[in-house]
């Protein structure tokens, strides 16, 4: 199963196999069914700053980080970027926001996926986009023993945000892997064109309004309907990447 999705994965990153001993996983609209509360408290923040948005704009650009998204909107808006003042005031009331209207839920099939991690001695990196601490610490109680504070990569920890691969690069170096040695689990079209930059086989899910086309279009070695299906599959596809190596007929 998945044999030509991972013969042309390994083709394309000239790898001769995946032996996935880390899973980098995001967060927002992939462990958490959040994504839905941050396009709309991005709208709502933009409708009270008189910056015109559409609110399903923000699912393009989840992954960056909050300034570069307020650069964007003040680019296209006033023709400059933002300054700092403006970024931390911005991004601090979209964070309100989100507050105050969020009620998120774990995403179904994230729990099964992390238990099954553990069991094999996956090890599990958190790579999100996200400096929000109020999911940051939801997840230890919500994923018991599934991260600590050692195992995250967050916006406090990168340079670039995603589509820059730096947050996966790190993440690497944080679990010491190659790249060939971890899979990438993700939502959004940046990330995805994240993890694949950075050279992991990245599994995208489609959890939102995004189509599956625009996952693989961004790198994805193969698209997941949902989390509730990649953690059925999951089991099988690790034996899989651990039993195909490259054909080079
Ligand atoms: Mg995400």
């Amino acid at each position: 199963m998945f044999t030509d999705d991972i013969q042309a994965f390994l083709k394309r990153h000239n790898y001769i196999k995946v032996e996935p001993r880390a899973a980098l996983i995001d967060m927002d609209g992939t462990l958490y069914d959040s994504m839905r509360f941050h396009s709309r408290a991005w709208h709502m923040m933009c409708s009270e700053a008189g910056i015109p948005s559409e609110e399903d704009e923000f699912f393009m650009y989840e992954g960056r980080t909050g300034a570069s998204t307020i650069n964007l909107l003040f680019d296209r808006t006033y023709g400059h970027n933002a300054t700092e003042d403006e970024i931390k005031r911005l991004y601090h009331r979209k964070t309100e926001i989100f507050q105050e209207i969020a009620s998120v839920e774990k995403m179904p099939g994230a729990e099964d996926l992390l238990l099954f991690m553990q069991q094999i001695e996956m090890q599990r990196i958190l790579v999100t986009g996200s400096g929000q601490r109020s999911l940051i610490d939801r997840l230890e109680k919500d994923f018991p023993g599934s991260f600590s504070s050692e195992t995250m990569i967050t916006a406090r920890d990168v340079v670039h945000g995603k589509p820059h691969p730096e947050p996966y690069t790190m993440a690497m170096k944080l679990a010491k892997v190659q790249p060939w040695q971890c899979v990438v689990i993700e939502n959004a079209p940046l990330g995805v064109a994240a993890g694949d930059a950075a050279g992991a086989f990245t599994i995208g899910v489609t959890t939102g309004p995004i189509p599956r086309e625009e996952l693989e279009k961004a790198g994805a070695a193969l698209v997941f309907d949902s989390m509730e299906e990649l953690a059925e599959k999951f089991p099988i596809l690790v034996y899989s990447l651990i039993t195909t190596s490259r054909n080079f007929n």
